[in-house]
């Protein structure tokens, strides 16, 4: 039943082969059953709630294609009535009074909250280990992290914990983990899903999206999740192009004639052999689905992992500010004056990846540091994104490469050193300061006795509003491949 895809689930509900209710318990009990610390929440009384309400609706017929099916929520997506802690001892009981836009849409939808799955604190990370509840073991090896921040969400979807998962991306927190865990991932063009009540790390990056075992389950996700919100002030409005579109339309195109960038810059030093092989297989696969590929160039990419760690740090410190003790969450039990309260609060609240970032915002954004630091970062930013025009307007539709330069490496491996977890990121992070469209599909796996069990992801980018033709071009390789139906053993 938990190697189902959606499509397959919804169509058990609607002939009444199985209850929401069924369905939900038999995930509830897998979850009670699973050591991934993939799930930092659960409340049967809540979910099963949800399924009795679906239940209703698809016996009455007034089911839509994602009534009664689970799915967990990345804890960063504020919850009314569950706690949300977005991986932070700050916010270790907080529970919103609301709930954000994108879970009162699956709500709405009928879908049942599994419960709130683990992520990096604050979103801040590539390896789920800055979590402030522990780290998520890969459910492919429990040696291995499962990528971050959306390291649970990815994680519940290998394990078969749920069908589907909602997820964010900053620079890369969809599109790793899902690399990592094997699973498929796809981070829409910034503003198409609302931020609002997605606890705010880096806004002017910050988007959400789905986490599924396929290209064609995640169209399904995204025909409830993207949309205009008024309550989100950059969120795009059907007149920027925000269309109400059903994702699942272009999924059967063929892919004859598609021109496939291959960016140089995304093959050189620094990427594993074993990535390499696994993703130019797949770009092989292509070739014969009829796609052509064209050299091309992002010359800039080498400056995203400055710019991306001035512009985010910079954005968070001004977001985290937020959590004084005062408004939301922990208070430091002693202290002597206001100024302490603040000091101890957030000391005491924050993780160290958070307190770096805090301290390397504050510095680029101070008087003095400012034009030389952030102002240049933005600059840089807008030529991050001339790349891609020049190659998606002009050489090709589509662009490829790997997500990350290697599998996932091991628990523990990279935590004292920062700068290391941010190079890992180089495929993912020019994407996110485009606000371009991007998308992760199973493609293979590493080689050698420790890389054999951890997956390989294949990138695929397009440019602004192309979820549609990505989605197609995945679906199209998951008609001839088998990568995504792969399970870790055991599931
Ligand atoms: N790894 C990146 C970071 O640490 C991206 C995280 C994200 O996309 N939320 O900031």
């Amino acid at each position: 039943m938990h190697n189902k895809t959606i499509k397959e689930l919804s169509a058990l509900l609607h002939a009444k082969q199985i209850s929401s209710t069924e369905l939900t318990r038999h995930y509830l009990s897998r979850i009670e059953a699973s050591g991934h610390n993939a799930f930092l929440h659960i409340d049967p009384e809540l979910s099963l709630a949800q399924a009795a309400a679906a239940d209703v609706r698809l016996a009455e017929g007034t089911a839509g294609p994602l009534t009664g099916v689970p799915i967990a929520h990345k804890d960063i997506f504020v919850t009314r009535g569950w706690r949300t802690t977005a991986g932070s001892k700050m916010l270790a009981n907080y529970v919103s009074p609301f709930d954000a836009t994108v879970v009162e849409r699956f709500n709405n939808a009928g879908m049942v909250t599994l419960g709130k799955v683990n992520l990096d604190e604050f979103a801040m990370g590539s390896s789920n280990e800055n979590s402030a509840f522990s780290p998520v073991k890969n459910p492919w090896d429990g040696n291995a992290v499962p990528g971050g921040s959306s390291g649970g969400s990815a994680a519940a979807i290998a394990a078969r914990l749920a069908p589907a998962a909602t997820a964010t991306d900053t620079g890369g927190s969809i599109r790793q983990p899902a690399a990592f865990c094997g699973v498929t991932g796809i981070k829409p063009t910034y503003g198409r899903v609302s931020r609002f009540g997605m606890i705010a790390f880096a806004s002017s990056l910050d988007q959400g999206g789905p986490i599924a075992q396929t290209a064609e389950d995640c169209a399904l996700l995204l025909n409830d999740m993207v949309g205009h919100d008024v309550r989100d002030s950059t969120s795009l409005t059907p007149e920027q192009g925000n269309l109400h579109e059903d994702f699942t339309r272009e999924l059967n195109q063929p892919l004859t004639g598609l021109r496939i960038g291959v960016p140089s810059e995304y093959f050189g030093e620094g990427l594993a052999s074993d990535v390499e092989q696994a993703v130019r297989a797949a770009l092989e696969q292509f070739v014969k689905l009829g796609a052509t590929l064209v050299d091309i160039s992002l010359p800039k990419t080498s400056l995203s992992i400055p710019t991306y760690y001035i512009i985010a740090p910079a954005e968070a410190s001004s977001n985290l500010s937020r959590f004084d003790g005062v408004r939301y969450g922990h208070r430091a039990s002693e202290y002597k004056d206001l100024q302490d309260m603040y000091k101890k609060t957030r000391a005491e609240g924050f993780g160290r990846e958070v307190q770096r970032r805090i301290m390397v915002g504050t510095y680029v954004l101070c008087h003095g540091y400012y034009d030389a630091y952030y102002v240049q970062a933005q600059k840089i930013r807008r030529l991050i994104a001339d790349d891609f025009q020049a190659a998606l307007l002009e050489k090709c539709d589509v662009i490829m490469g790997p997500v990350a330069p290697t599998v996932a490496w091991d628990l523990g491996d990279k935590t004292n050193d920062p700068v290391a977890n941010y190079l890992a990121d180089i495929y993912t992070l020019s994407t996110s300061l485009a606000g371009l469209p991007g998308m992760s599909i199973p493609c293979g796996f590493g080689s050698g006795e420790k890389n054999a069990k951890r997956p390989v992801g294949l990138q695929i980018i397009g440019n602004y509003f192309a979820e549609a033709k990505l989605l197609n071009i995945a679906h199209q390789y998951q008609q001839v491949t088998d990568w995504h139906q792969r399970a870790p053993e055991g599931v």
